[in-house]
């Protein structure tokens, strides 16, 4: 079953000269990035809701930079897996591709893609909280709190949280991207983060192909053209090759 959905996403893809695929924390699973939703994610029995947010920054920054300096700790001799290289790949062979990604590990860019879309920032770039200038940092450990050369502020993960909203200027590139696709690829997304888990329905009722991959079913199976199950790593790499 699984071949012959891979087989049909191809073909949806070589056929068509716009893609948009996005990922989530399940691309980079096999990479070792733990995943929010399993009990490999938390950290200090906190879970991720209760860290990635305006208000635990506020509260307390101290923390809240402990376990992001923990977090890039844990990611930075890590390395892309061969789904990322997939994309790579695929983005070679289509015509108008566009990678969107909710993951701010920075694993796409490390694998080579172009230009990912990194809707919830990364953890490499810290932002200002009074001044807004950004600044990239792959500091680990980093100098907690961490200060803003030009203005003495606080820093801050230049990531979105929970509860922010995301740049609109990107977003409407992205709704552009997606009204326009003709084959959209979901890969390792829970799909219960909004605004990105309504990507795939925005595409669809745009007129494209929707397919979903993902390790088990998601509350979203449904509601796409294909749902295949299992392992980035293995499927998009096969689903690279057989694209011409
Ligand atoms: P999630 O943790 O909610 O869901 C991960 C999904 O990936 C699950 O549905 C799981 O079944 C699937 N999955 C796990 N391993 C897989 C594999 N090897 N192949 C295919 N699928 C696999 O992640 P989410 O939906 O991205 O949402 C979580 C939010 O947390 C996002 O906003 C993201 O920014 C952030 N986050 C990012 C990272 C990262 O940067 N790598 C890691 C954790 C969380
Ligand atoms: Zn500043």
């Amino acid at each position: 079953m699984t071949s012959r959905a891979i087989e049909l996403v191809a073909k949806a893809i070589a056929g068509s000269p716009k893609v948009v695929v996005l990922t989530g924390a399940g691309i980079s699973q096999e990479s070792g990035v733990p995943t929010f939703r399993g009990n490999d994610g938390l950290w200090k029995n906190f879970r991720a809701e209760e860290l990635a947010t305006p208000q635990a920054f506020e509260k307390d920054p101290v923390l809240v930079w402990k376990w992001y300096d923990w977090r890039r700790g844990l990611i930075k001799p890590l390395k892309p897996n061969a789904g990322h290289r997939a994309l790579v790949d695929l983005e070679r062979k289509v015509e108008d591709f566009t990678l969107v990604t909710q993951n701010v590990d920075g694993l796409h860019k490390v694998a080579g893609s172009r230009n990912p879309v990194e809707i919830h920032g990364t953890i490499w770039r810290l932002r200002c909280v009074e001044c807004s200038q950004t600044f990239e940092n792959r500091d680990v450990p980093i100098k907690i709190l961490p200060k803003c050369e030009s203005c003495g502020g606080l820093l801050r993960p230049d990531v979105v949280w929970f509860g922010e909203s995301l740049d609109e200027r990107m977003l409407s590139k992205v709704y552009g991207c997606l009204q326009r696709a003709q084959v959209m690829l979901i890969v390792g997304t829970s799909g219960v983060v909004q605004p990105a888990a309504s990507f795939g329905i925005v595409a669809k009722r745009g007129g494209a192909f929707v397919a979903e991959l993902n390790r088990s079913r998601t509350p979203q199976s449904s509601l796409f053209d294909l749902s295949i199950q299992g392992k980035a790593g293995e499927v998009l790499p096969e689903l690279a090759r057989r694209v011409k």
